[in-house]
């Protein structure tokens, strides 16, 4: 027997459906307002955004919505990807726990991202869309829409936060040769990035102020239409391909988790691998504990406040209630590009909220330590997100050793590190700090909240 078991599907078991958490809720979702009028938006309002087919998904409430033929064909590139048990690990750490992960590095960009890009991209093909508009944070989004636009011949413009494009040329060199656009935000081509530089000529810019960039790009522009990599509902559902395929994994190794984990930027691959699992224990019971791990830096679970805000900086979203640290707030430019979000998922929220999931903060430090410890063990470096799972997981293994308990943990590794290297390189040379997130800044971001009456 092998260290290391692979528990892999066969590729026709393939999920044929997204798993759609609505329908399972205990109690319904906040409703999304319209920003100028205060008032629950409708299909219309967000139609120059987004194709119908996305609208439908994002205020759905049936259980399950079938995958198109075409984006399983696609699916069928990289998945189902692996669930691993990590048992050198477990080795290493000398621990009683059981540690499973699931990896998502497989894909052709790297990350679980894929798995939405392709299902909007084709979307947005069927119903006519020539272009698609978007943001990308450390370049994993922007790398796997640019990857799906190739796919479906549609070309993809992407507004890329300057911090992240200065310090990852190669992710940038990746949407390039996927056909992309890439520019840095803020920048002078649109005017929430011309009003930004105005003011910041130096800003390092953020997910909100490219947001801003990407939406306002297809609000001007009827043949455009805007595509975001997390936070949606209907983003958080194609990513369930990972918890169903994990849901029969697990099965496969004859164990089923106690505690599940994943990282939280705006809670995408964390939902995909526990949206399915807190499912069947709201329809069936149970007692898993199912942990959000964020960054201290950027601490929107733990440290935000459950509001109504926008999902940019210029505010031109609509509001949508989430935990938040306020759309002013800029996070310190620490090397998870992908965690650094002023808000979160609006489902997730919710899920805290009703006191569904746990979440837990972690300094990069420690991640980063705890990603070179799993490298060393499993192989795999992880992507500097990732680690953030990675590290979680050490910390329960860690006390399932102190308590002399044998628990089984499931994480999700949502992607590799190859293209941020220079993250692990600084870290090596001591230039990493651990920033705790400014409280001054983040008093007065949450002070500008629009202050919409919570229900
Ligand atoms: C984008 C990204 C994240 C964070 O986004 P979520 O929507 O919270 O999943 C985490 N890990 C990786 C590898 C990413 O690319």
């Amino acid at each position: 027997m092998s260290d290391t078991i692979k528990y892999l599907l066969p590729e026709e078991r393939i999920p044929k459906a997204w798993y759609n958490i609505a329908a399972d809720l205990p109690k319904p979702l906040a409703p999304v307002l319209h920003p100028g009028t205060g008032q629950p938006i409708g299909p219309d309002d967000l139609a120059p955004l987004f194709p119908m087919a996305l609208i439908g998904q994002e205020v759905s409430t049936e259980r399950e919505i079938e995958i198109p033929e075409p984006v399983r064909d696609v699916y069928k590139l990289w998945r189902p990807s692996p669930l691993y048990r990590a048992r050198r690990l477990e080795k290493a750490l000398d621990t009683p726990a059981k540690i499973y992960y699931k990896y998502e590095g497989v894909s052709p960009s790297g990350s679980h991202k894929p798995n939405t890009a392709v299902a909007q991209a084709f979307y947005n093909k069927e119903e006519g869309t020539k272009r698609l508009s978007t943001e990308t944070g450390a370049g994993q989004w922007g790398s796997s829409l640019a990857f799906a636009g190739s796919l479906f011949g549609l070309p993809v413009e992407v507004y890329m936060v300057k911090i992240s494009y200065n310090q990852k040329p190669y992710r940038r060199a990746l949407m390039e040769a996927y056909g992309a656009r890439c520019v840095a935000s803020p920048s002078d081509e649109t005017e929430s990035g011309r009003a930004i530089l105005a003011e910041h000529p130096d800003s390092n810019g953020s997910l909100g102020i490219a947001i801003s960039e990407a939406v306002e790009v297809a609000a001007k522009n009827d043949d455009t239409k805007y595509s975001l990599g997390s936070v949606l509902n209907h983003v958080l559902m194609h990513q369930t391909v990972i918890g169903i395929e994990a849901l029969e994994q697990m099965e496969m190794a004859g164990d089923q988790p106690d505690i599940i984990i994943g990282c939280a930027g705006g809670g995408s691959n964390f939902a995909g691998l526990t949206f399915p699992f807190i499912g069947r224990q709201l329809r069936q019971g149970g007692n898993m504990r199912i942990i959000a791990v964020e960054p201290a830096a950027c601490p929107t679970l733990t440290m935000g406040t459950f509001a109504y805000d926008f999902g940019d900086t210029a505010h031109l979203t609509p509001l949508v209630k989430m935990h938040t640290l306020g759309s002013t707030f800029v996070p310190d430019g620490i090397h998870a590009g992908g965690l650094r979000y002023h808000g979160m998922s609006p489902i997730v929220s919710h899920l805290l909220e009703l006191g569904l999931i746990e979440a837990s903060a972690q300094h990069q430090t420690g991640c980063f330590e705890a990603g070179i410890k799993f490298a060393r063990n499993e192989g795999i470096i992880p992507a500097p997100e990732s680690t953030h799972a990675v590290k979680q997981a050490i910390d329960e293994a860690l006390k399932c050793k102190a308590e002399g308990v044998g628990k089984t943990i499931l994480f999700n590794l949502s992607g590799h590190g190859h293209f941020d290297m220079q993250a692990y390189t600084d870290y090596f040379a001591g230039k990493l700090e651990d920033h705790a997130h400014n409280q001054a800044d983040l008093d007065k971001a949450l002070s500008q909240l629009p202050g919409v009456a919570a229900e």
